[in-house]
């Protein structure tokens, strides 16, 4: 009970005294007066209404808040971009064609040069090497001018070698050596003068590309396609060439000597005899000359060993 409200009932039962109702309020007074007063604690428990304990949800909702604010003041410093190269589809292609064009060439070179008995067939080695060819572009402007290569022709088991020293414009159209009036007179020579068929024989040139205008070939690109020239000769190998022409004898033989120094004699190229006469296209301009061709197809027959008729 608080001092409050016994000094209350105190004056409450001394007001019922004086009222006359003392007999009364005398024990309750004493009784009152006699109550031992209660600890400040426990007044307090009794006197002070418990208040409500607070929610700890608007503690955890505060905390919830700062927490948002300080997630969200957090300063992001600005991601630096590398930039990255964009490849366009364009160069993977041409990156791709350039890889798959040197595995191509190698694996080529590869299986015309093998030895196993798959790769034996000369036909399909020279086949094998004129794709090569098609893909070569050592010389620069006559890759970009050409219509096509013109590689080889001919029976890859015959034993002569017609050379000759770069297609012209008939050749480069349809990719075969003397194909036009040169290659008509060259017919001839073989068919009408040798009297074996032009199948019979192998034709190539030093150069395996048109050079523009009908020029003469320049020094490095007959050494460019000396390559070509001289593993299509390995793959034929083939008893006699036959040079047609001063551009044709001056390369295989790596000379300077003119044709006509060249003619009526016996060279040799790697084992190979090689004979040396005009071109062709010069007999044309010169008929008069047709005269020494024969001599010299017929020294050539005789060393083969055909048998020589004097009609040509
Ligand atoms: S001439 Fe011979 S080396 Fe030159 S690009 Fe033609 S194939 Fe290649």
């Amino acid at each position: 009970m608080s001092q409050q409200i016994r000094n209350g009932l105190i004056d409450y039962l001394e007001i019922m005294q004086i009222s006359g109702v003392a007999e009364l309020g005398a024990p309750v007074k004493r009784a009152a007066l006699d109550v031992e007063p209660v600890s400040e604690e426990v007044e307090t428990i009794l006197e002070e209404p418990e208040k409500p304990e607070e929610s700890e949800e608007p503690e955890k909702e505060e905390r919830t808040t700062e927490i948002i604010q300080e997630i969200t003041s957090v300063e992001i410093a600005p991601v630096e971009i590398t930039p990255v190269e964009i490849i366009s589809e364009e160069k993977t292609e041409t990156a791709t064609e350039e890889i798959v064009k040197e595995v191509t060439a190698k694996e080529i070179t590869e299986e015309i040069m093998s030895d196993s008995p798959v790769h034996s067939d000369k036909t399909e080695r020279l086949r094998l090497l004129a794709r090569k060819v098609a893909q070569c572009s050592r010389c620069s402007e006559l890759a970009s001018t050409r219509t096509q290569t013109v590689f080889g022709v001919g029976n890859p088991d015959t034993q002569l070698v017609f050379l000759g020293e770069a297609p012209g414009a008939d050749e480069d159209k349809q990719g075969e050596p003397f194909v036009g009036r040169a290659g008509k007179l060259l017919n001839d020579i073989i068919t009408k003068g040798m009297k074996i068929r032009r199948e019979d024989v192998y034709i190539c040139n030093i150069l395996r590309c048109r050079p523009p205008g009908n020029r003469n070939p320049s020094t490095d690109e007959a050494e460019h396609c000396r390559t070509f020239l001289d593993q299509t000769l390995d793959i034929i190998k083939p008893t006699f060439i036959c040079c047609l022409g001063s551009v044709a004898a001056q390369n295989l033989l790596q000379t300077e000597k003119t044709i006509g120094s060249m003619r009526g004699k016996i060279f040799d190229y790697n084992g190979i005899k090689v004979i040396c006469t005009y071109h062709p296209a010069y007999l044309l301009r010169n008929p008069s000359a047709k005269k020494q061709t024969w001599d010299d197809i017929k020294l050539l027959m005789n060393e083969m060993g055909l048998p020589i008729s004097n009609e040509k």
